[in-house]
């Protein structure tokens, strides 16, 4: 072996080094350095067979076999290097999700550009001439140009949109068509004051921060789970702890689950630092991306918001990352490298010797545990600040109301409505089912209306006079003949969704303003805000919604939720349910009396004495976390054993099977580690977008080491081209 570093982190010219890149091959490749030599960590420009790729310089190379074919690196790029830690973070994220390292790189790399030279890039708009001469090509150009308004493209980009080669728009330079503008080198982010003063916090407040202070000092890992009720300030003492860390001159992270709530949030945060984050999400554009990863990796920005993606971004130096919501399903990102953002977080703290802060007020059940267990520092925020006081809770027992035909609000829920209309105050009604109705049902024969790509029933959805379906989004008319049978007119809705809610509002309530809050109705993330900020000022009586509204806003006229189907989340075959169903109502319940009004919560339920609707009302959460980890405990699942889901998916189902029950006879490493194996069973959704789904369940006790198990029993498996195979560690959703 040749290769010894000669200085600590630094190859020089010729040495070999291993370079990893995001190309499918598995492992890294030899090289020599450049001339100039290169650090370890250095993003490079490497020839792979005909092509040049980028890549990393992931240590020393391995030698060992004829050294004159050994290539050499191209270049070096202008980024910062990769740090060790997170080199060792990807390595460990890839082992515990059973993700190829090449994969992994391509997460931390989602950057457009960063192989351009600075000051090399060009950026292409639209000019103030017409072009010379005018062809078909040439008016895709402009008409791409004119699509985007004044919007600027690199000249693939733009010649990608427009379907044209690169050649048609450097001719359209010439003539002034279109403008050829030298992009600037990547400028760092406005610099934020931490030494702004604050809002002056409570008593709680400041000692949790304090507590989240000491915490930093440290210049340690760990985390902490900040568990206050919505509205007791929990944003408020995490930009305490943000500021801190600032003062301690690293970066900062703060991962919010939802992007629509970004914008409110940013404001926030300008008003307490007097300039804006960076900003990490999937509608940020390719610029705005690349340069907040370079910026990272600088140390030219100190505080990136994002969703759970930017745990990826380079940071030369992270001090905190903050979960917002921490317990919200969407940190599990269920497509690709499944992983939990939250757990990632930990781990990736862990190697960048960081503080986490888990924040929520109904945290998962994992971090509970965690808390009592002492694995976590816990601070709990009692109170809601200032006046405002939790609503009390009561439940409406659905058997004792009479209702009417197609009515879903009883008559207790009904009158309180009223006496909030007469008070001039809101009422909120939710319900976590968009569209109006359910189920289409023909009411000569009892046919379902499915969708022809899934096994799931399409929903009906008036206001876009169609049926949807909620897995793969494909929609139809509603038929007027039964699909079955061809009876006409004897398709019904059967059961409600906010639409259908909606009319049963305005028929009801006839002169009372109504808003509608569901996902599908707006047609941006900006109208959705607008909306929920005309109601906020009191543009709406009474609020209609789906889970949208259950987090994070503050409607200060508020004092009534109703809850109209409580029981929809206790069904389900899943484990998380009783949790999944416990925090969403305290969150819409949370949603009342946040100013000086006090709020009422009512939820309409067929089985007021289940365990989990008794917890909810008792306000007492403590003992449903009890409950639910005993339970748990009994059982061997999560956290308390490992679990791991196995998707085979393919065109055909009788393949998937066959598979599985070759998988299931050849489980000896899975049985080694006394785990248990389950399936194959069709995916509780068993064709989604055309594709045929098969899951098997591994459940393991908690010491034992799964993954390389898993590794080792897929192996050895011969998998036909047609079927993929995912693997989801600590699935969350069991589809
Ligand atoms: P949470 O994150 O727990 O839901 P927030 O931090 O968003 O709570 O606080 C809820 C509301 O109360 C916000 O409007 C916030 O500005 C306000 N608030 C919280 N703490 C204070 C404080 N110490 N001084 C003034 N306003 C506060
Ligand atoms: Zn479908």
């Amino acid at each position: 072996m040749q290769a010894a570093l000669t200085e600590a982190g630094y190859f020089e010219e010729g040495q070999l080094v291993a370079v990893l890149t995001a190309e499918p091959i598995g492992r890294p490749l030899d090289y020599r350095a450049p001339e100039g030599g290169c650090a370890l960590g250095a993003y490079v420009e490497v020839p792979l067979g005909p092509r040049k790729v980028m890549g990393v310089v992931w240590g020393a190379g391995e030698g060992g076999y004829d050294l004159a074919k050994v290539r050499r690196v191209i270049r070096v790029l202008d980024v910062a290097p990769m740090r060790e830690e997170m080199q060792q973070f990807l390595v460990r994220a890839g082992d515990y999700t059973l993700t190829p390292l090449p994969l992994m790189l391509r997460l931390a790399t989602r950057a457009p550009g960063l192989a351009d030279a600075p000051g090399s890039r060009k950026i292409y708009r639209l000019g103030t001439a017409a072009p010379s001469r005018m062809t078909e090509a040439r008016g895709k150009v402009i008409e791409v140009l004119r699509a985007y308004g004044g919007v600027g493209f690199y000249l693939t980009e733009l010649a990608k949109l427009a379907g044209v080669t690169p050649q048609v728009v450097k001719g359209m330079v010439a003539s002034g068509a279109v403008d050829e503008i030298d992009q600037p080198r990547d400028l760092p982010f406005p610099p934020l004051d931490a030494n702004r003063p604050g809002k002056e916090l409570s008593e709680d407040q400041s000692n949790a921060a304090a507590q989240l202070r000491t915490a930093l000092l440290t210049g340690a890992y760990g985390t902490t789970l900040l568990k206050g009720v919505t509205g007791s300030g929990k944003t408020e003492v995490y930009l305490e702890a943000v500021a801190d860390c600032l003062r301690q001159g690293r970066q900062a992270l703060v991962l919010l689950p939802e992007i629509a709530l970004t914008a409110e949030f940013l404001d926030r945060v300008e008003a307490r630092f007097g300039a804006r984050p960076g900003e990490w999400h999937s509608g940020a554009s390719m610029s705005e991306r690349r340069r907040l990863w370079r910026m990272c990796g600088e140390g030219g920005v100190q505080l990136v918001v994002g969703a759970r993606s930017a745990l990826f971004l380079p940071f030369r130096d992270l001090g905190l990352i903050v979960i917002d919501e921490e317990h919200d399903t969407s940190y599990k990102q269920e497509e690709g490298v499944m992983y939990s953002a939250r757990d990632m977080a930990v781990l990736r703290a862990s190697f960048a010797s960081a503080q986490v802060v888990l924040a929520s007020a109904t945290p998962s059940l994992e971090t509970w545990v965690n808390a009592e267990a002492g694995k976590y520092q816990r601070i709990n925020l009692a109170a809601r600040f200032g006046a405002s006081e939790l609503p009390e809770m009561a439940a409406i027992d659905m058997r004792a109301e009479q209702l009417q035909p197609n009515n879903w609000i009883s008559p207790s829920l009904a009158s309180e409505v009223r006496a909030r209309l007469a008070e001039g105050e809101q009422s909120m009604l939710f319900l976590n089912r968009r569209g109006y109705a359910p189920t289409t049902v023909c009411r000569a024969c009892g046919h379902q209306i499915g969708c022809d790509h899934c096994d799931a029933r399409m929903v009906e959805h008036r206001f876009l006079k169609r049926l949807v379906c909620h897995q793969c989004g494909e929609s139809k008319p509603v038929p007027d003949v039964c699909p079955e049978c061809k009876a006409e007119g004897k398709l019904a809705p059967i059961g409600p969704g906010v639409e259908r809610l909606a009319e049963e509002v305005s028929e009801r309530f006839p002169d009372a303003k109504m808003a509608v809050l569901s996902s599908d109705l707006f047609s941006s993330a900006r109208a959705l805000k607008e909306a929920i900020h005309n109601i906020a000022a009191g543009g709406a009586d009474i609020i209609i919604g789906t889970q949208i509204v259950a987090k994070g806003h503050n409607f200060p006229l508020l004092t009534l939720v109703g809850v109209i189907d409580a029981d929809l989340g206790l069904m389900g075959s899943d484990m998380r349910a009783a949790e999944r169903t416990f925090q969403l109502m305290r969150q819409v319940a949370g949603r009342a009396g946040r100013a000086e009004r006090p709020g009422r919560a009512l939820l309409q339920t067929h089985q007021p004495e289940h365990p989990v609707i008794r917890a909810i009302l008792s306000g007492n959460e403590e003992d449903f976390w009890r409950a639910e980890a005993e339970g748990r405990r009994a059982e061997g699942v999560p956290p308390f054993g490992k679990m791991a889901g196995l998707i085979l998916s393919g065109p055909e189902p009788k393949p998937l099977f066959d598979l599985g029950e070759t998988l299931a006879r050849s489980a000896g490493p899975l049985r080694a580690i006394n785990a248990e194996v389950y399936g194959p069973a069709p995916a509780p959704i068993a064709r989604v977008r055309g594709k045929h789904r098969v899951r098997m369940l591994i459940k393991a006790p908690k010491g034992a080491a799964l993954q390389p198990a898993i590794k080792a029993w897929l192996a050895p498996l011969k998998i036909p081209n047609s079927i993929r195979i995912a693997v989801d560690i600590d699935p969350q959703s069991f589809w």
